[in-house]
């Protein structure tokens, strides 16, 4: 399981490269650089130097001694990757792939974005390295996320609105691939997490997956046993993959990767894609997916810009047929609770992806003996989010519990 995927990017019948031949020549230009550079001790080196100077890794692997006792069952950790330089683990991977790019002799970053983490992360990490950057936003979304938009702007990065459609991160992507192909030569697209066709999948794992390695000795460290239970929230699967990965081959570790359920697991209120999805293409790959009427991608929902993506990252996709890891879903109100909960118990603001994670770790603490142990991944911190949730406040769409 752990060695996929195959030479042609497939994890089982997921992944692969479902993309057009101009595209297909410079993801695989891209593909052999990485196999080229991967294990080289230059890179890897370079790489860890990084994480620990400029992200500030590794990250601590928290204990909630307050929740613990209120919950009164398993024993729950928080691998703290709100912690990270920018608040969030998209900088594993910014690093990663900028390096990449650089190895490669590129001179210009291009990445889509959604609600901005990507393109802030991006943002920062081609400025840190001296390239021009490009990031592709929807209208629509610029509109929602101003001050990200200004962040990226500080660092130096160009934002390029995307008008078609609904302007959100689908057509941001389909910009980014279109500035792609049209100046292969000189330009790297950084994608954002672990979707896309190969390599970026199984790439993008690769760099997040100091996630669980740190996890992995730390628990050893503090509790002399492996965990019963990791948890992480599920939008393109980047923290969840890379928290997981390392545990693959730990049979007692039990994985659950947690889906918004949004309002309701009904039609446009969710993106719940393993859940309710079925196997399709988008955006280059085969995965899960949320299909409308016509088999393309429906319209999806969650309090968190970061989940709402009608996909899924396909290694996801082949560890749920597998049985290896199981996918469940968590409602906005139920975010929100956790949100507070864990604010209120720990100090800690979380962020309101990440607080799809935790709601299923209070959900699962209570029913497990306290011999057991929980790593719930706390993918980001809630700064971004505090002024959407005092706005909710104010309109009395949600009251803390
Ligand atoms: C972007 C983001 C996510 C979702 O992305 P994944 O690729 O599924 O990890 C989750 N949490 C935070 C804090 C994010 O910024």
């Amino acid at each position: 399981m752990t060695m996929l995927p195959n030479a042609d990017g497939f994890f089982g019948e997921y992944g692969g490269q479902f993309i057009p031949d101009e595209l297909l020549t410079v993801v695989n230009e891209l593909s052999n650089a990485y196999d080229e550079v991967k294990d080289t001790p230059e890179f890897i080196n370079e790489f860890k130097r990084l994480l620990k100077h400029f992200s500030g890794r590794p990250t601590p692997l928290y204990f909630c001694s307050n929740l613990t006792k209120k919950l009164g069952g398993a024993k729950l950790y928080l691998k703290r990757e709100d912690l990270n330089h920018l608040g969030a683990h998209k900088v594993n991977n910014t690093i990663g792939q900028i390096l990449l790019a650089k190895h490669m002799g590129k001179k210009k970053i291009i990445a889509e974005t959604g609600a901005g983490q990507h393109g802030v992360a991006t943002a920062a990490t081609a400025a840190l390295m001296g390239m021009e950057c490009t990031i592709f936003m929807g209208e629509t979304d610029i509109e929602r996320q101003k001050l990200n938009v200004f962040r990226m702007e500080m660092m130096g990065a160009k934002v390029v609105p995307a008008m078609s459609g609904q302007r959100t991160l689908k057509e941001a992507v389909d910009e980014a691939l279109g500035a792609w192909v049209a100046d292969a030569q000189n330009t790297f697209y950084l994608l954002g997490s672990a979707v896309g066709p190969h390599p970026y999948p199984a790439m993008v794992r690769d760099f997040q997956s100091v996630i669980g390695k740190e996890a992995r000795k730390q628990i050893l460290e503090l509790e002399g046993k492996l965990p019963d239970y990791l948890l992480a929230c599920v939008g393109g699967g980047s923290n969840a993959i890379g928290l997981f990965y390392p545990f693959v081959g730990d049979e007692g570790v039990r994985m659950q990767g947690v889906e918004p359920a949004g309002r309701g697991m009904t039609p446009g209120n969710h993106a719940a894609s393993l859940c309710l999805g079925e196997p399709g293409v988008l955006h280059g790959f085969r995965s899960y997916m949320l299909k409308d009427e016509k088999g393309e991608a429906a319209p999806v929902y969650s309090i968190s810009a970061g989940l709402d993506y009608p996909s899924v990252g396909p290694e996801h996709s082949y560890l749920k047929d597998a049985g290896r890891a199981e996918y469940v879903a968590a409602s906005d109100k139920e975010a929100v609770n956790a949100f507070f909960t864990l604010s209120r118990e720990e100090g800690i603001i979380p962020a309101l992806e990440s607080s799809h994670a935790l709601a299923q770790g209070l959900k699962l603490a209570p029913t497990l003996s306290s011999d057991k142990i929980i790593i719930v991944n706390l993918s980001g911190r809630g700064d971004k989010d505090v002024a959407q949730i005092q706005q909710m406040m104010q309109d009395g769409t949600i009251s803390p519990e």
